[in-house]
């Protein structure tokens, strides 16, 4: 994402937070603002390398306070299969109500793409009740190749 388009973001965010009764901070944009301009979803232990230049005595428990607020607050999501964050594209839209999200994870490129698809969560929510269970969320990971992997690839 360029650099105009993260302080946009950014700006967008600060708002969905206040709006929601919460506050960005430095550290939680900062963090925030390293997720958004990251090609792929980042750990928590990369974006503390990432930090270390600014704030030189950043620790774990700082990244991951700031993760929780950010995911609490519907700005980032966790791809649990690469045990990284993602910015979500509804950016803030939905606070303290973690949409019903797929992700499709590119194996080759490491590119992960969210989609949010009505009749995926509806079906999951069907095929959960019949067997008498409430799902509180949803996150389906798919993994495979993306258009441009795909394309680029050779017959193996
Ligand atoms: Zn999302
Ligand atoms: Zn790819």
């Amino acid at each position: 994402m360029a650099s105009g388009q993260i302080e946009h973001r950014l700006e967008q965010a600060a708002a969905a937070c206040a709006r929601s009764g919460g506050r960005l901070t430095e550290i939680r944009r900062q963090v925030l603002r390293l997720i958004l301009a990251s090609h792929e979803p980042v750990g928590a232990y990369t974006l503390l390398d990432r930090l270390k230049p600014d704030r030189a005595n950043a620790a774990p428990v700082t990244v991951y306070r700031a993760l929780e607020f950010l995911q609490s607050h519907g700005l980032i999501h966790k791809v649990e299969r690469l045990n990284a964050f993602i910015g979500c594209v509804e950016q803030g839209e939905h606070p303290h109500h973690d949409h019903a999200v797929q992700f499709l994870i590119c194996k080759r490129c490491g590119t992960v793409v969210e989609i949010e698809d009505a009749g995926i969560a509806a079906a999951v929510g069907r095929a959960a009740a019949q067997a008498g269970f409430t799902p509180s969320h949803a996150t389906v990971e798919i993994e495979g190749l993306c258009t441009n992997c795909h394309s680029g690839s050779l017959p193996s």
